[in-house]
């Protein structure tokens, strides 16, 4: 019999005229991420399916297509012709190793000639004929028989439902820029706002010899464990160390992280629409840190004029951002000691309040502008690539 990956899409049912543009960037994200496979994939009405693949990489395949925003579920299935004689002999000789069942159809194919009920009463019945010790329990059932009847002539026959992580494809709500440091919050951001079909660039700003190699090498590593859920990032790499030694020297100190965040948000802003970004993207969260009250936010949002910027986490306990970056891999990278640069320079009180027109008159002591054209001219680009 032949085993096929039965592929289930959710909210792309949602978008009425976009449906196809939807499905199409799923297909072609599925496609990309298994091009190393020798196998085939089909589309039909409501699902995809996977086949012709090698045994031995079933389960690696399943993996992969667990890291896939959009799709809401996969089961590994038989596929028989449809007609009532081959499903019954395949579904009897199937075999259940649990007490109770129960036989579930959808009958997609409305010419198939008996209704759902009919089918999994009659496949029931046989089952119970060859297992007399099994029972059905249609409420609480240890084991469902699921038969979908799709409208291709296939029918396809299954028992579980390995549920994956739904959300939008990605690339069909545009290209967002993500504030990438090495810490645990931004590559959770970055894995939300993907899974709301959002394509990431990534922008990361270091003070050389301020923060190591390693540091940099971390946000490298992130970007390479986020990117099998959010596909290539092109990750833009800022020299930031001149602009803080230029704040330090001639700024009040207690403003310093509140300009340092602002220079951030200037640079991303201008580097996100040069990459036709729609949206900023930051691992922010409330009350956190000094810098993360509302005064702190509202100070380095003002820089960010023309794109939204978008905070995923602005309202979680941060035990909750820990349990997701445990779940998508990055927590242990992300822990690792390296210094960020929002930590060079210090001082022992930052404003958590910041006057707004005090961080002004600071930042008027600076040239603003030859530091953001310099720190933008030797932007290191790197592509993290699947
Ligand atoms: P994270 O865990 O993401 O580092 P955090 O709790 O350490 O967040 P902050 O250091 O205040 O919080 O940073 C808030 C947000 O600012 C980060 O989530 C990230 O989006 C952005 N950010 C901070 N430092 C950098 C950096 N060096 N490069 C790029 N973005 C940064
Ligand atoms: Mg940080």
């Amino acid at each position: 019999m032949k085993e096929t990956i039965l592929i289930r899409f959710g909210e792309i049912f949602l978008k009425g005229k976009n449906y196809l543009f939807f499905e199409n960037t799923l297909f072609k994200n599925i496609q990309r991420r298994l091009r190393k496979f020798e196998l085939k994939i089909d589309r039909i009405y409501g699902r995809f399916l996977i086949s012709n693949f090698d045994k031995n990489n079933k389960e690696e395949i399943i993996d992969i297509l667990r890291t896939i925003f959009g799709i809401v579920s996969i089961s590994v299935a038989y596929e028989v012709d449809t007609n009532i004689e081959t499903i019954c002999e395949v579904c009897s000789s199937l075999k259940i190793n649990k007490n109770t069942f129960k036989v579930e159809t959808n009958r997609a194919d409305k010419n198939f000639p008996l209704k759902s009920f009919e089918l999994s009463t009659k496949i029931g019945g046989l089952i119970l004929e060859k297992n007399p010790n099994l029972k059905v329990d249609v409420h609480s059932p240890e084991q469902i028989l699921n038969i979908d009847i799709r409208q291709n002539g296939k029918t396809y026959i299954f028992y579980d439902k390995i549920n994956c992580l739904g959300g939008m494809p990605v690339g069909t709500a545009g290209k967002g820029m993500l504030l990438l440091s090495g810490g645990i919050d931004s590559p959770v951001a970055g894995f939300m706002m993907a899974k709301r079909g959002l394509k990431l660039d990534a922008i990361h700003f270091f003070s050389y010899p301020y923060t190591s190699e390693q540091a940099k090498q971390k946000v490298i590593d992130l970007a390479n464990i986020i990117k099998k859920y959010t596909g290539d990032i092109r990750l833009f790499m800022v020299p930031f160390t001149k602009i803080q030694e230029e704040i330090h020297k001639n700024c009040d100190s207690i403003y310093m992280v509140t300009i340092v965040r602002r220079f951030m948000m200037e640079i991303a802003e201008i580097v996100a629409k040069q990459q036709n970004c729609g949206a900023i993207i930051t691992g922010e969260n409330l009350g956190q840190v000094a810098s993360q009250t509302v005064e702190g936010i509202t100070s380095t949002n003002k820089m960010a004029q023309d794109l939204p910027i978008f905070r995923p986490l602005i309202g979680f306990d941060k035990i909750d951002i820990c349990d997701i970056a445990e779940k998508i891999g990055t927590y242990e990278t992300s822990i690792l000691p390296y210094e960020d640069c929002c930590s060079v320079f210090l001082p022992k009180k930052p404003a958590t309040h910041p006057k707004f027109d005090k961080v002004i008159m600071n930042e008027k002591l600076l040239n603003r502008k030859s530091l953001i054209d310099e720190a933008i001219k030797n932007i290191e680009i790197i592509d993290i690539k699947l």
